[in-house]
């Protein structure tokens, strides 16, 4: 999602006049778009912030206008912070109220302008923020797509009412909510124009998509997918992060049916012990989460799944951790990110007693990371000797192309550029636990 923000930010700034710089130094503008998810996200900020402010000592002392924006969830959760902390910081932006960037820039010229003209003026302090949830969507201001993209992110669905124990999410983002079914199609549109044959659909809770249809009536993201399916240009159809029991029937049909639709789905357990995820105030059990599993299987027989886990729960047993590693073998997951627990700062979890000790932690990581590679590993080396199509959409350091198979894996290839931006058959000729190797 923050991906997907900074490429909508871009946008803006393009439609402003801006253009990409390749290194902070060449820029007149620094924008730094945040992630509260990350360990220590806040102090990260500051210290990316604390090397910003002596290169904007050095332009302004050189006589140069240069504008350090700062944006996302960091700004959310720290709020008025930023600026107390960071008084040299000129724009701090909440991940709802990015579209208001031109606004601001144009505010902060100006005081600028102003401040510059009155030599009595304080200096400091004359930054702004904007961290509003508003009422409009920030959707209807962002502009078109400006850059050419075979494989596209598209956000339909925003924000987060789960309140997992551990998440800040629903503080940072907001509410759920679910952008009209004719906006996201429109948007689609825009993306097969600017070359998208690959769309991934985006949310913090994308399956809890119930977006209006133009009748207003509200419509499941199994519906959505349907109608995108229906734009010929668009050949692959992802969608990220599910929660599990927001899985309905109409989207498990579309599995069936669509087969656009990657055979591959991210679907976060986190815990595989029902004590844990009652903890973690995840709303389903281990039983409803493989009965989902099999259902899709059965919907989409070469369907591979991916999962985040969470080691180190507060109160999570040895058994507990066992039962992780059982759902983790019944499943076969092909891909997984895990993390230890960390406390963040406004969580239910955060001011829970039973912490659980840090060796204990990085021990059960390592069991579990060993497992999920090993799995990951097998899965990849199936591969080997077999044609797969590949979208390859980007070049690689030492000229090679690299692209995505339809489940995920990172696939290399010698080519030429003319199979850029285009799904071409690779024959896997390497594997490791990351990524494949191939030919044409
Ligand atoms: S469902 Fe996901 S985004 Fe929402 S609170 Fe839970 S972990 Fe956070």
């Amino acid at each position: 999602m923050n991906v997907y923000d900074s490429e909508k930010m871009l946008d803006i700034m393009k439609n402003l006049g801006y253009q990409t710089a390749e290194t902070p130094e060449e820029a007149d503008m620094v924008l730094l778009n945040t992630c509260h998810i990350r360990e220590k996200a806040a102090e990260k900020v500051f210290s990316d912030l604390g090397r910003l402010k002596s290169l904007k000592q050095t332009r302004e002392a050189e006589g140069k206008d240069f504008i350090l924006a700062v944006t996302g969830c960091v700004v959310q959760a720290e709020d008025n912070e930023i600026l107390r902390r960071a008084p040299y910081v000129d724009i701090a932006l909440g991940p709802q109220a990015y579209h208001k960037l031109p606004e601001m820039v144009a505010k902060i010229i100006r005081k600028k302008e102003l401040n510059a003209k009155d030599k009595n003026n304080n200096k400091k302090n004359i930054g702004v923020i904007n961290t509003d949830f508003p009422t409009d969507s920030k959707f209807d201001f962002l502009p078109a797509p400006m850059d050419k993209k075979s494989n596209a992110f598209l956000a339909i669905q925003e924000g987060c009412d789960k309140f997992c124990a551990y998440c800040v999410v629903p503080y940072t983002r907001g509410i759920e909510y679910s952008r009209p079914v004719e906006d996201v199609l429109k948007e689609a549109r825009l993306l097969v124009e600017k070359g998208a044959i690959e769309i991934n659909l985006l949310g913090q809770n994308v399956n809890a998509y119930h977006g209006e249809d133009d009748s207003g009536k509200e419509r499941s993201l199994g519906y959505l997918i349907r109608k995108i399916a229906e734009i010929d240009e668009i050949k692959r159809i992802r969608y990220t992060t599910s929660y599990p029991s927001e899985m309905d029937e109409e989207i498990i049909e579309a599995h069936r049916d669509i087969e656009k639709i990657m055979p591959y789905l991210h679907l976060p357990i986190q815990a595989g012990s029902d004590n844990v995820l009652k903890a973690m105030n995840r709303r389903y059990s281990v039983k409803q989460y493989m009965e989902l599993v099999e259902k899709l299987r059965k919907a989409r027989p070469d369907i591979g799944f991916a999962s985040d886990f969470i080691v180190g729960f507060p109160g999570e047993s040895d058994e507990d951790f066992k039962e992780t590693l059982k759902v983790v073998n019944d499943v076969d997951y092909i891909q997984a990110y895990s993390f230890k627990y960390s406390p963040r700062p406004g969580t239910p979890a955060a001011s829970l007693k039973n912490q659980v000790d840090e060796k204990i932690k990085i021990e059960r990581l390592d069991i579990l990371q060993e497992l999920l590679n090993q799995k990951q590993l097998q899965f990849n080396q199936s591969f080997v000797g077999k044609k797969v199509p590949v979208l390859l959409d980007s070049k690689g350091s030492q000229g090679q192309l690299i692209g995505r198979t339809p489940y995920m894996q990172n696939v290399h290839v010698k080519a030429e550029d003319k199979y850029l931006d285009k799904i071409t058959d690779v024959e896997i000729v390497k594997a490791s636990p990351n990524a494949l190797s191939g030919k044409i």
